[in-house]
């Protein structure tokens, strides 16, 4: 078997560092990051509240973010190796236009969307 060993070369999750709504800090340990598959991140409050678990960008939903630990339990594969990405992504949603597209789909769970 083989282990694994990241590179720099692959593509890891971003652990983008603040919610692209309303650009609260979300450090690499915060257990209120959201992401969807595509990786938009967005605090828990956010999810909950505002979008209703449909990501505004990609309608799908968001499960908790993993995190990296910060410490190198094995083999490299730990923040100090590959850190959390310090590019703020900050868009804040379009809440009209979100409500109307999230109306149709907020329903639906989202493994059946
Ligand atoms: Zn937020
Ligand atoms: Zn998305």
């Amino acid at each position: 078997m083989q282990r694994y060993t990241p590179s720099r070369k692959d593509k890891m999750l971003e652990l983008r560092p603040t919610c692209e709504h309303c650009n609260k800090g979300l450090p690499p340990e915060s257990l209120e990051a959201r992401i969807c598959s595509y990786e938009c991140t967005f605090c828990a409050n956010c999810v909950n509240d505002i979008l209703e678990n449909v990501c505004p960008n990609c309608g799908g939903g968001f499960v908790p973010r993993p995190v990296r630990p910060a410490k190198n339990l094995k083999n490299d594969n730990f923040l100090g190796k590959n850190p959390a990405s310090t590019k703020i992504k900050y868009r804040p949603v379009d809440l009209d236009a979100h409500a109307l597209f999230a109306a149709a789909i907020k329903s639906i769970p989202a493994e059946k969307r």
